[in-house]
């Protein structure tokens, strides 16, 4: 039976993410993802590199920091994925942020994330209003610019997938995972490679399985402890009218924050947040949140057809609790099977942004499980390509 240091259960951005450092440091890697890579929320992101501005009102300073420090090293590793782009923020006598608050976050976003280039921000003169894609100017009393970047994070995935390939990982698809049994010195685990059954043991076990990750852990024993969780789909529309000077940050007229983006010669626009009942598989954007993000956009682009071409809804996993939706962290969550002795992880939430990041800490929980081996690379360094 084959043996594996790590086996990593789900190909999204954090399953790869794992793969790659994994392989860096010399381990040998094994991914079951059931079905395509980001096949997950992986697809169906708002696809933005971002330290999250709104993060800073919670008080998230870690957290955009570290995502900000992220954002800048796949600025550098993956030029063809991930661009600088430029988000506007319009304020309007009804705004609920005031402009002072406004230039007091990017003030902030700006030092946690380095003087650089990139870290600047302004107001956009007036005499330029009409350059920015037709944006509503009635009311208009200021817009803000900052940069912050965007991807395809479904390329993305697959291109740190290629990553980790290069650096020895193996990768099944589709192979889903049914089970595993924690023995003294690891684990035996069972899938399903295509139709065939088929096992292979692991020292340690990540499992970033995204949504079903407490699905996954029904199939370990002993059985481990799950964090409790909600699943709140988010919905994207793709309208046929183009955007093409950059990001909109705008508000909703239930005060939420709605992003309008340029996305492939047309505009994406998300997102919503909507409980999810059952299987987060069978998660579908509902008539009214197409209807919600499609009122947004016609209100900051009036002369804009706002006819939907697309449509999808990503799962986010959030910790359970009474606060609202809006205010629970998004930041990653780490579980292991035993907090004396790990062997195996649970990634649950987390940003597409700081998936290296994430990755990393979730190995460093299983050193003590891992054998030693000869450092190969070092995932800050590997550059990622496009490659479709
Ligand atoms: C609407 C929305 C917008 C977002 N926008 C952004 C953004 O703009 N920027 C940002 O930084 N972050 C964003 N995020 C967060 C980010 O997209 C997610 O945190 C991230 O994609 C989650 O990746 P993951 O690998 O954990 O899960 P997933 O991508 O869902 O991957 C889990 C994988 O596990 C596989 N799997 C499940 N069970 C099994 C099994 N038994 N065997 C084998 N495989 C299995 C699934 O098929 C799936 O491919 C957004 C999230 C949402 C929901």
């Amino acid at each position: 039976m084959p043996h594996y240091d790590l086996l990593v259960i789900g190909a999204g951005i954090h399953g790869v993410g794992v793969a790659q450092a994994a392989a860096a440091a010399g381990y040998s890697v094994l991914t079951l993802e059931q079905t395509a890579l980001a096949a997950g929320t992986s697809s169906k992101s708002s696809k933005l590199i971002h330290g999250g501005l709104r993060y800073l009102e919670s008080g998230r300073l870690g957290m955009v920091r570290e995502a900000l420090g992220e954002r800048g090293l796949l600025l550098k590793l993956a030029p063809e994925l991930v661009r600088l782009t430029p988000f506007y923020i319009p304020i309007y006598p009804a705004t609920r942020r005031r402009p002072w608050q406004i230039a007091l976050g990017l003030s902030m976003y700006a030092l946690l994330g380095g003087l650089t280039r990139e870290n600047r921000f302004a107001r956009v003169p007036r005499n330029e209003w009409n350059q920015l894609d037709g944006l509503e100017t009635t009311g208009l009393q200021c817009a803000f610019r900052y940069y912050d970047a965007q991807t395809d994070d479904a390329a993305l995935t697959r291109a740190v997938m290629r990553s980790a390939q290069a650096l020895g990982a193996d990768l099944r698809l589709p192979a889903k995972f049914v089970g595993a049994r924690r023995g003294e010195s690891g684990w035996r685990v069972e899938y399903l490679d295509g139709a065939t059954a088929a096992s292979c043991t692991a020292s340690a076990i990540v499992n970033a399985s995204g949504a079903w990750a407490n699905e996954v852990l029904a199939q370990v024993a002993p059985r481990p402890p799950i964090f409790p969780v909600e699943l709140v789909q988010g919905t994207h529309i793709v309208v046929d009218a183009p955007t093409t000077r950059g990001v909109y940050y705008v508000e909703a007229p239930d005060r939420r924050a709605v992003f309008v983006m340029p996305w492939r010669g047309k505009s994406l626009v998300g997102t919503t947040e909507t409980p999810v009942r059952g299987d987060a598989a069978a998660a579908r954007p509902q008539p009214a949140e197409i209807a919600y993000l499609q009122d947004v956009f016609r209100r900051y682009f009036p002369d804009k057809p706002a006819r939907v071409l697309e449509s999808f809804a990503g799962v986010r996993v959030l910790p359970s609790g009474n606060s609202s939706v809006f205010q629970r962290s998004r930041g990653a969550v780490f579980l292991p099977d035993d907090p004396r002795r790990p062997r195996l992880v649970t990634i649950y939430g987390g940003k597409l942004t700081s998936h290296r990041a994430t990755a990393a800490h979730a190995l460093a929980m299983l050193a003590d499980a891992l054998p030693r081996r000869a450092v190969r690379a070092d995932s800050a360094t590997l550059p990622l390509t496009k490659a479709d």
